[in-house]
C-alpha cells in the first residue's frame, strides 16, 4: 500500500451536466422536493443552493439527483432510527459510481493497481469501485467481517469523489484467507467496514473532516500508509510502532480490513522482493566487474549489462508497478547492508 495523490475531482458529465430532472414523474419530483425540504437544514452552506434551486424547478447533475435521493431515502426517520433500518422498503440504487467516464480517472489515478493491496489485476478481473466510507451499512467492528451493522451508511457519499477507490475484489470483499499465526482460513476484508475510535458522523449535515481524527483505516489518497505499516522482507506486513513502541491503530485495523495479510498475497510481495534482491545483486556484481576489468572492449560490454540491468530496476520502482512498498523495504535493506556507496552506488543514482 502506498500513498496516492488524488487530483480535484474530474469535470465530467455526472458532477458537472445540471441536465437531470429530480424524478421523470411529476408527482414524485414535487413528494421528493417537500420530503427533502424537511430532511436539509437551509443554514447549512453546503446545501443552501441546492434548496433554492429546488424551489426554482432548476435541472441537476446526475450526482446531485443520486445524492438528493439518498439523502430523502436514509435519513427519513421512518426507514432508518436508532441505527438500525425499520422499512421493509429495499434501499435506493446507487449507480452513478459505476459511471465509465469516472471509471476512466479511478483507474488512471490508481495506476490500474489496487488503492489497498498494489496488486495489477484487471487483466483477470474487474475492478470494484470501491466506497471508503460504506454508502448503505456500516460494519464499525476492527476485526469482525460483516455482522452486527449499523445503519445507515455514509449514504450522502455514494456519488462523492473523494469517497470512491479502484480496488480488487479481494481486499474489497469478505473471503475467507489464510492469514499468520491462525490454524484455518479467517474471515478478512473490508466490505461494509469502517471502524471509527469513538466520534462518527451520521448523516449529510455533518463534515467527513470532523470524523478524520476518529477514522481507523488508512486512506491511501489521504495519508502515507508507511506511517502505519511495517511491510517485512518475508512478504508480511504489521502495524508500525510508534515512539514509545506501540503499534499503530490505524495499521491494526486496515491489515485485516483490507485482508493485507492474506496468504498469496504475501507470497507475491515476497517473491518480487526476491525478484528485485538478484538484480539487486546482480548489480552490484557487475560494478565490481567493471571496475576490475582493464580491456576496454570487456569494459563496454560490462558497461551495457549494467545500464540493461539499471532500466530493468528503474522499470520495477514506476508508479504502475506492484508491490512498491515491499520493494521499497527490499532495495534499502539491500543498501543499508551492503555499503554500496564506497563503489559509488546509491540508491538515488540507481532510480534516476
Ligand atoms: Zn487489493
Amino acid at each position: 500500500m502506498i500513498q496516492i495523490h488524488r487530483p480535484s475531482r474530474p469535470k465530467i458529465s455526472i458532477y458537472s451536466t445540471k441536465n437531470t430532472k429530480l424524478d421523470r414523474n411529476l408527482d414524485k419530483a414535487n413528494m421528493l422536493r417537500n420530503t427533502l425540504k424537511n430532511l436539509i437544514d437551509k443554514n447549512d452552506p453546503n446545501y443552501a443552493s441546492i434548496l433554492e434551486r429546488l424551489d426554482s424547478g432548476a435541472k441537476f447533475t446526475r450526482a446531485e439527483v443520486e445524492t438528493l435521493k439518498a439523502i430523502a431515502f436514509f435519513a427519513d426517520l421512518n426507514n432508518f432510527n436508532n441505527n438500525k433500518k425499520i422499512t421493509d422498503k429495499s434501499n435506493i440504487k446507487f449507480t452513478v459510481y459505476k459511471n465509465d467516464k469516472l471509471k476512466e480517472h479511478l483507474k488512471e489515478i490508481f495506476n490500474d493497481k489496487c488503492a489497498y493491496c498494489e496488486s495489477k489485476f484487471t487483466h483477470v478481473t474487474p475492478p470494484d469501485i470501491e466506497h471508503f466510507r460504506p454508502k448503505a451499512a456500516i460494519n464499525p467492528f476492527t476485526n469482525q467481517v460483516d455482522e452486527d451493522l449499523i445503519y445507515p451508511g455514509y449514504y450522502w457519499l455514494g456519488a462523492d469523489w473523494d469517497n470512491l477507490l479502484w480496488s480488487c475484489p479481494l481486499c474489497n470483499r469478505k473471503t475467507k484467507q489464510m492469514i499468520p499465526d491462525e490454524v484455518e482460513p479467517t474471515a478478512v476484508g473490508k466490505k461494509n467496514r469502517f471502524p471509527v475510535i469513538t466520534n462518527r458522523i451520521r448523516n449529510h449535515h455533518e463534515l467527513v473532516s470532523a470524523e478524520e481524527a476518529d477514522r481507523l483505516l488508512i486512506d491511501p489518497c489521504r495519508e502515507n500508509p508507511a506511517d502505519h505499516l511495517e511491510f517485512l522482507l518475508d512478504g508480511r506486513v504489521v502495524a508500525k510502532l510508534n515512539d514509545q513502541n506501540e503499534p499503530s491503530l490505524k495499521g491494526e485495523a486496515s491489515i485485516p480490513a483490507y485482508a493485507l495479510n492474506r496468504e498469496q498475497l504475501r507470497i507475491w510481495r515476497r517473491q518480487e522482493g526476491t525478484t528485485l534482491k538478484g538484480l539487486l545483486v546482480g548489480i552490484k556484481n557487475t560494478i565490481i566487474n567493471l571496475i576490475n576489468e582493464d580491456d576496454p572492449d570487456e569494459k563496454q560490454s560490462i558497461k551495457d549489462d549494467f545500464l540493461e540491468l539499471k532500466d530493468i530496476i528503474k522499470q520495477m520502482f514506476l508508479p504502475g508497478a506492484q508491490y512498491l512498498a515491499q520493494k521499497d523495504v527490499v532495495i534499502n535493506d539491500f543498501f543499508k547492508k551492503e555499503g554500496l556507496e564506497a563503489i559509488g552506488l546509491t540508491k538515488e543514482g540507481l532510480l534516476n
